[in-house]
């Protein structure tokens, strides 16, 4: 039988790697993409950002109507969690995403080949890329292939993942019963994210972290208030804490965990402990041997400034290169290695790419933290205005957290936002927007925000710069 052949494949369809089929389907190539999982979407679709927005938003509401129904003039009986029912919208709503990709795929006539793609061999100008998949193996061939594998979580030394007591985030979002006490190893995104998911419905949540503050890469003075919320909502937050072991006997795992200033060790007992210390980029099965591409010491793919492998005919994207493991960061790259291999002058701004931690409130970031400027030396003024004092945050009951804004001293361009407060993620798109232009904080400040919102405490922070605020 013939090798079918097409100008590109893309091994994985997760954010990276389906945008960048599209892409390029659109651009005019005909195009193959391959998935190991039975479903389309990647980590962020089937596992990752979304089953975790479903959770976020479910458990988010019912603590709105625990906390806030009353004081708005809801009296409500009785008020109780049906988890079969959140499970059940969480998997709907994935099942509906994944079903989407495979509708785009269809528009844009890109074909599908399920099971674990890997370098087989050159043939000629052309990569040919074996899929095993359930039914057997077929092989596929392209001169130019895109690998958008993405990452897997990062087990802990000592601790191995046994997916039912000891677990990582994929089984964190299908738990089906609520956790009496569950510990979370690593306060970076996934721990306070699903951390809260969990502690919002009802469960004692422990969370250990090895650095001296929780999301030891944001502004502090966000996290500061970032870890007020947090330990109101009643997460026991326990920073320069090293878990040093943990252990299953039944449906108990027992964690031993050290304070690393005071050497004092201490087991806790919990019915889950949910590792989330870190992803690591993933190549496994991929068969790289068979071109000689090797990942560095990290385990990434490494690339030029053009996505382009050290093997001629392959580029790599998402989570399996270098910089954030953020879904838009793969998104971008995915549209622009598409354009670039269609002969146009894709590209990535990086000091452009938003974060977000779907917390409540959230917390949203664009460019340099405080800390960096003062690292790097760089000049700076600062604005920063309170939820406190902004009429529809009132309105809302969300009065917790503040914007600030970070501004060249001498030249007044933008260099930083952060935002910590009621729908932060949504806001934090304005700032990125005058970043990506090269903008200042004046630009902001001369933007007509619309009244009453949210935004407006950006401006107003915009202002704070030139201590000129008016509403404070
Ligand atoms: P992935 O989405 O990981 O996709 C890679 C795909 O490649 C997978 O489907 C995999 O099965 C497939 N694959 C791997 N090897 C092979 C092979 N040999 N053959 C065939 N297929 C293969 N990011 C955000 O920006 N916002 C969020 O809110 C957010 N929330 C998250 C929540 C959780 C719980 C987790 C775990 C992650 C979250 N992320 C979030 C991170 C985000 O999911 C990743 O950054 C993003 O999915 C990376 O995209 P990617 O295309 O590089 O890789
Ligand atoms: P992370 O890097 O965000 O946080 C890991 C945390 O674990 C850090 O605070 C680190 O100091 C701590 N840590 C490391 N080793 C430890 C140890 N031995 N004991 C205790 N603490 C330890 O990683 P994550 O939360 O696992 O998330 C992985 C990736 O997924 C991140 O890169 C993130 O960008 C992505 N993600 C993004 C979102 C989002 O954008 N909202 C949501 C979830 C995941």
């Amino acid at each position: 039988m013939s090798t079918k052949e097409f100008d590109l494949v893309v091994i994985g369809s997760g954010p990276g790697g389906y945008i960048a089929a599209i892409r390029a389907a659109q651009l005019g190539m005909k195009v193959a993409c391959v998935e190991k999982m039975k479903t389309l979407g990647g980590t962020c679709l089937n596992i990752g950002c979304i089953p975790s927005k479903a959770l976020l938003e479910s458990s988010e509401h019912y603590q709105t109507a625990k906390e806030d129904f009353k004081e708005h003039g809801i009296d409500v009986e009785s008020i109780k969690v049906n988890l079969d029912q959140m499970m059940n919208r969480k998997a709907e709503l994935v099942k509906q995403l994944t079903q989407g990709i495979a509708g785009l795929f269809k528009k844009n006539k890109i074909e599908s080949f399920f099971g674990e793609g890997s370098f087989a061999k050159k043939d000629g100008a052309h990569h040919v890329i074996n899929v095993k998949g359930e039914k057997g193996s077929e092989s596929i061939k392209a001169s130019k292939v895109i690998i958008a594998t993405g990452s897997v979580s990062a087990p802990l030394r000592g601790i191995d993942f046994d997916g039912k007591r000891i677990i990582s985030s994929t089984e964190a979002l299908e738990l089906s019963e609520i956790p009496k006490h569950l510990v979370v190893v690593g306060g970076g995104v996934i721990g306070l994210e699903l951390g809260s998911v969990w502690a919002r419905l009802g469960s004692k949540v422990t969370v250990l972290e090895f650095s001296d503050s929780i999301t030891p890469t944001v502004d502090k003075q966000i996290t500061r208030e970032l870890l007020k919320v947090l330990e109101k909502l009643g997460m026991d937050i326990r920073v320069n804490t090293e878990c040093t072991g943990a252990k299953v006997l039944g449906k108990t795992v027992t964690v031993s965990a050290k304070d690393r200033k005071t050497e004092k060790t201490e087991s806790i007992e919990a019915d889950y402990v949910l590792v989330s210390t870190g992803r690591k980029p993933f190549t496994g099965g991929l068969g790289l041997e068979n071109i000689d591409l090797k990942p560095n010491e990290r385990g990434m793919i490494d690339i030029d400034d053009h996505f382009k492998t050290s093997v001629d005919g392959v580029w790599a994207i998402g989570d399996v290169v270098r910089g954030p493991m953020l879904a838009h960061k793969a998104e971008e790259e995915g549209v622009a290695v598409a354009e670039i291999l269609a002969g146009q002058a894709g590209h990535v701004n990086y000091d452009a790419i938003p974060s977000v931690i779907y917390t409540w409130p959230e917390v949203a970031s664009v460019g340099k933290t405080e800390e960096e400027l003062k690292a790097e030396g760089v000049p700076y003024n600062k604005g920063t205005f309170p939820f406190l004092a902004n009429g529809r945050a009132k309105a809302m009951l969300a009065t917790q957290g503040m914007a600030k804004v970070l501004a060249h001293k001498v030249t007044d361009k933008l260099l930083g936002v952060h935002i910590i407060g009621a729908r932060a993620g949504e806001m934090i798109t304005e700032a990125t927007a005058i970043i990506d232009f090269g903008g200042s904080s004046e630009d902001i400040s001369r933007i007509c925000h619309p009244h009453p919102t949210l935004s407006e405490a950006l401006k107003e922070a915009a202002l704070a710069v030139d201590k000129r605020t008016l509403n404070l």
